[in-house]
């Protein structure tokens, strides 16, 4: 068994047998990594506070060669970032980005970008719009995962640049007007939208969130992101159906 002091934020915790907890962590390093925390209960709540949803902390564990499940021994929090946990709106997207990060990447495949992306969203979330920071957070995502359709020409006849176009979900490209017929489906993109999602998909995050852009740029650009990744995963993640059902209270809180 090999020794690791990493920093890391928790993804995803539950609860392993009496008195220990699984746990999901998102490294800059190593990427995403599982691990067993035994007696946390026992110990008492100083020892499950480095263990909470969210928390940023500096963690030691063990690594097993013949499994992913690894043994964590210590955490010693960097922050803890109540504040995402004290507000439904900041539970319901932070265990969004979370989600995402857990469903779009591997075990142990590191992606320092992405571990760079969460904790700034983190940091982001209690102080910006969060229905803006999640289509740039949503974007970029899927730009370091290699996953973000080409923004730039059209994918049938290559036509550029592209003014507006024809989002094709099915293709992850960009149709012009007159190759839509490749795909009736496909969603309009405005000028205005695509310039804003060639931002996203190239500016830093901060960079991005100093902008505000009319509801309607930003409302077609997250319905793109978002009907674009649930067609990619196959489903309709947890978080996002949560995310949904609680949008109107959100809206009159
Ligand atoms: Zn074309």
């Amino acid at each position: 068994m090999s020794i690791h002091k990493t920093e890391a934020l928790v993804l995803k915790t539950m609860p392993f047998r009496s008195s220990s907890l699984i746990v999901t962590f998102f490294t800059p390093r190593l990427g995403k990594v599982r691990g067993v925390v035994k007696g946390v209960h026992r110990e008492g709540e100083i020892r499950q506070a480095g263990f909470e949803l969210f928390t940023h902390a500096e963690y030691v564990f063990y690594e097993k060669k013949r499994s992913d499940l690894h043994l964590i021994s210590d955490a010693a929090i960097l922050e803890s970032h109540h504040a995402l946990r004290d507000r439904l709106e900041g539970i319901a997207y932070a265990s969004y980005f979370c989600e995402l990060v857990d469903e779009l990447t591997e075990v142990q495949d590191p992606h320092p970008k992405i571990f760079d992306l969460l904790k700034e969203s983190f940091h982001f979330l209690p102080v910006i719009p969060p229905p803006r920071l999640e289509t740039v957070f949503v974007t970029q995502l899927l730009r370091e995962m290699g996953w973000l359709p080409f923004l730039e020409s059209c994918l049938q006849c290559g036509a550029k640049p592209l003014e507006k176009g024809f989002f094709s979900i099915g293709h992850g490209a960009l149709l012009c007007e007159r190759c839509r017929s490749k795909d009736t489906a496909a969603l309009p993109v405005s000028s205005s939208a695509l310039a804003v999602l060639r931002s996203y998909s190239k500016d830093a995050l901060a960079d991005c969130l100093r902008v505000s852009h009319s509801s309607a740029i930003e409302g077609q650009i997250k319905t793109l992101i978002t009907t674009f990744v649930n067609y990619r995963l196959g489903k309709v993640l947890k978080t996002r159906k949560f995310l949904d059902s609680i949008r109107t209270v959100l809206k009159s809180a």
